[in-house]
């Protein structure tokens, strides 16, 4: 299911006296269906209340939704219940009724549509299956870690057979390794039933670990989008810049951590690094850098690099100094632009 955003506004009049929040100004996005879409930017950016205008919890001031062909922004009453009927959430706190069991939360959704209790019990188990939890039906929920609770209430939100799923920042509670198992999760399912998946975050690990496409939220506008290798390797604005810088320094700077899967860049050498050259894919395994020293006279040191795999490939950085006459510095620069090397310069 495709999602189209026409003209998004959304503005909350401020306390007496106060300015008007301008929460989401304008935004316009086509999010292809079959497909995990990011949506990242700061606390504050107007994440939540985009997504409470394309999931349907919210009108928006001006602008249009639509879900493939249909406007949906419009619906009412028992339309508009029908339609949010079709969408699945989760959420950062996973919303679970305490007091039900596992299987009891995931049959929820079934029970207020009114499934027959033998097609409920049939659709439980096969969820439950689903998530990995086939042991868990009967658990309390106060029996269940972070991570099993985010899978049941993924589970809870595939129940009803969603086209689209809404993920609000699903593992900012989650640590790091429970994280990567629930976006794996997500990933997959996203693959077996063809969902639309829209992906609100701060964090760009989230963006780089499970989505395709990404658009960049910043005081309410987006700023930039496209696929995620696209803005990994040529970033534009700023807001993007600092997410990507921030994600290199996040990540533990220890070898043992690489080969343990858990880092992507090693800095060895806080010092210096004037040029951050970006490799894709295949460019990853080539020796551009030592011919670079051979075809020009410039030295260079390299103070942190890597390799990030994101969910399209593969994406090489290496933070380093070159140095050499202002002339073998051009050329050599040059050479690698020709190379395909992505460069940024401090
Ligand atoms: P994010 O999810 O990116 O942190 P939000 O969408 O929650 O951002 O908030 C964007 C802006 O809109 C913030 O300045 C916030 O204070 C304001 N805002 C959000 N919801 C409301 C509301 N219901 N009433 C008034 N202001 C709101």
């Amino acid at each position: 299911m495709q999602i189209t955003l026409n003209n998004l506004v959304k503005t909350y009049s401020g306390a007496t006296g106060a300015t008007d929040v301008h929460a989401v100004s304008n935004v316009s996005l086509s999010i292809p269906s079959n497909s995990v879409y990011g949506i990242i930017g700061k606390s504050g950016a107007g994440k939540s209340t985009l997504v409470r205008l394309i999931s349907l919890l919210e009108k928006p001031d001006s602008g249009e939704v639509f879900y493939g062909d249909k406007r949906v922004d419009t619906l009412d009453g028992k339309d508009l219940i029908a339609q949010r009927r079709r969408i699945g959430m989760i959420f950062q706190s996973f919303n679970l009724f305490a007091s039900r069991t596992a299987a009891k939360n995931i049959a929820y959704p079934l029970e207020i549509c009114k499934t027959p209790r033998a097609e409920i019990n049939k659709r439980v188990a096969e969820l439950l299956d689903l998530v990995g939890l086939a042991d868990k039906a009967d658990a309390a929920v106060s029996q269940l870690s972070g991570g099993q609770k985010q899978r049941i209430a993924i589970a809870r939100s595939l129940a009803v057979n969603p086209q689209i799923l809404f993920c609000d920042e699903a593992t900012s509670a989650l640590d790091p390794q429970t994280t990567r198992s629930i976006l794996s999760l997500i990933r997959d399912i996203q693959k077996k039933m063809q969902l639309t998946v829209v992906m609100i975050t701060h964090q760009m690990e989230v963006v780089r670990d499970a989505c395709d496409y990404v658009a960049v939220l910043d005081s309410g506008a987006v700023v930039e989008q496209g696929t995620v290798s696209e803005i990994f390797t040529h970033p534009k604005t700023a807001v993007t810049k600092d997410f990507l810088a921030n994600l290199t320094q996040n990540i533990p700077d220890t070898a043992s951590d690489v080969s343990s899967g858990e880092a992507s860049i090693v800095r060895w050498s806080q010092e210096g690094g004037k040029y951050t050259l970006r490799f894709v894919n295949q460019m990853t395994g080539e020796p551009v850098l030592s011919r670079m020293a051979h075809l020009y006279p410039v030295e260079f040191n390299i103070r942190a690099g890597g390799i990030q795999h994101i969910a399209s490939g593969d994406v090489g950085t290496l933070i380093t100094d070159i140095t050499g006459s202002p002339e073998a510095l051009s050329g050599a620069l040059q050479y690698l632009k020709s190379q395909g090397v992505i460069i940024e310069e401090k």
